[in-house]
């Protein structure tokens, strides 16, 4: 082609075009527009794939983003890398062909069979649910009052928060309510998987594998507000949006950075994380239940018997102040985690099973799906205070109580109703229609953490 000049118009200009999955498109375009190839119907076709100078095609990512949006529409074929296949399998009833190679790729639509054309078959058929390397509360002896908060927690999607001395098994009771939370809906994993895949790196060879149970994501506290949120130069999803349908973690509380902190107030109120950027905006999911875990004081000693706490009480304030009223307002749950006592271990039996613990949660949660089934919440966490107060369904002298034991604790206006959402959930967990003072008093214990 000596001598043309072949000049390639991407629009619209403001639509992200960045990375190499654009290759194929822009090779079979130009193969198409000289005249080198012929093919039928190619408006039904949608191509994505990495194309190197030797003419294989390599996986991409964010194809199962790219599947999910195609699947309602009937009548298009995706065309991607084998690379890819597993990707664009989960979306139920996808039609896809895979190949190679561009030359592989050229054969197919030259010889536009319908042999060709997969029909993706769905997630249920080909994985399984590991729930692998998920501690069981069996194990774990004692800490009762840690276990009903943590299920209550579990039951309505309450973000929580563990106060305890270093060592008392906070991060190991926050793992195990993964194992209490239900199994991921097919729809769950899909939006989770589709996070994930667009966080892949290009070029990883890892083998792709759909995100088959809640995930669980510690960052450290010094994590940096883009890996936290998201965004940075190549826009990719934060440590907010991978917990998405699962749990974001946060231990050592005071120690994360306050600005970071306070940008995790948007999804943790709409579920989902807005990023600016010169070019606009990216929103991201990131429904989470929020996690977190923190020393009483910074020698982490101030609630243990059997040590000295050596902290001056304005050390002990300034620690907790650092993390902020509103912040600590939207964490329904607050429980002390006790000093593990020995004698416990030695003790005969095991506890209870998460398996069945997770069967009362998910019958709460059957409860929340009734009430909210043409309301635009999943969870009693996810109301708005009005739906609040109408769903506590309390008589006048308990809702009486309930006004006069947050004002006796000073609970903000927010504050107020996040109690009603837990006092609501001990309610369900008990299958009861109306919440009561017994529901009301115990979640207010949940609440006993200020500084
Ligand atoms: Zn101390």
């Amino acid at each position: 082609m000596t001598g043309y000049r072949t000049t390639v118009n991407l629009s619209p200009a403001d639509l992200r075009k960045e990375g190499s999955a654009l290759d194929l498109p822009l090779a079979i375009g130009l193969l198409v527009s000289t005249g080198e190839i012929e093919v039928e119907q190619l408006d039904r076709y949608v191509f994505v794939g990495e194309l190197s100078l030797d003419g294989l095609l390599k996986p991409v990512k964010g194809v199962l983003s790219i599947a999910m949006n195609l699947v309602a529409e009937r009548n298009s074929i995706l065309v991607v890398p084998r690379g890819n296949v597993q990707e664009a399998s989960l979306v139920e009833g996808l039609r896809y062909v895979c190949a190679d190679s561009l030359k592989e790729c050229v054969e197919i639509l030259e010889r536009n069979s319908s042999h060709d054309v997969n029909v993706a078959t769905g997630i249920s058929s080909n994985h399984e649910n590991v729930d692998d390397g998920i501690p069981d509360f069996k194990n774990v002896i004692g800490m009762d009052e840690v276990k009903r908060a943590l299920e209550i927690a579990a039951a309505g999607a309450h973000n929580f928060l563990l106060v305890g001395s270093p060592g008392a098994g906070k991060t190991l009771c926050a793992k195990c309510l993964l194992g209490i939370l239900p199994e991921m809906t097919e729809l769950e994993i899909l939006e989770t998987t589709r996070i994930h895949s667009c966080a892949r790196r290009s070029g990883d060879s890892e083998e792709f594998k759909p995100v088959m149970s809640r995930p669980f994501r510690s960052p450290h506290h010094s994590a940096s507000m883009v890996s936290l949120v998201g965004g940075g130069t190549r826009l990719l999803p934060g440590e907010a949006s991978l917990a998405h349908n699962g749990v974001l973690f946060l231990d050592e509380l005071p120690e994360f950075n306050r600005s970071v902190l306070e940008a995790l107030r948007e999804p943790m109120e709409e579920g989902k994380i807005s990023v600016s950027r010169a070019s606009g905006t990216v929103v991201w999911p990131a429904r989470f239940m929020m996690g977190a875990a923190m020393n009483p004081c910074p020698c982490g000693y101030a609630m243990d018997p059997k040590h000295e706490c050596t902290c001056l009480p304005e050390a002990k304030k300034r620690y907790r102040e650092k993390i902020s009223g509103p912040l600590l307002d939207r964490i329904d749950i607050q429980v002390c985690v006790p000093p593990v006592d020995a004698s416990l271990f030695a003790a005969k039996g095991v506890a209870e099973a998460s398996a069945e613990i997770r069967k009362r949660v998910c019958a709460a949660r059957a409860v929340q799906r009734k009430r909210f089934n043409s309301l635009p919440f999943k969870s009693n966490a996810e109301m708005t205070s009005e739906y609040a107060r109408i769903f506590a369904n309390m008589t006048a002298d308990v809702e009486r109580f309930a006004v006069s034991a947050a004002s006796k604790m000073d609970l903000s206006a927010r504050g107020y109703f996040r109690l009603l959402k837990v006092a609501r959930t001990i309610a369900d967990l008990r299958g009861a229609s109306a919440v009561d003072v017994m529901d009301l008093s115990e979640a207010l214990r949940y609440r006993a953490f200020r500084g």
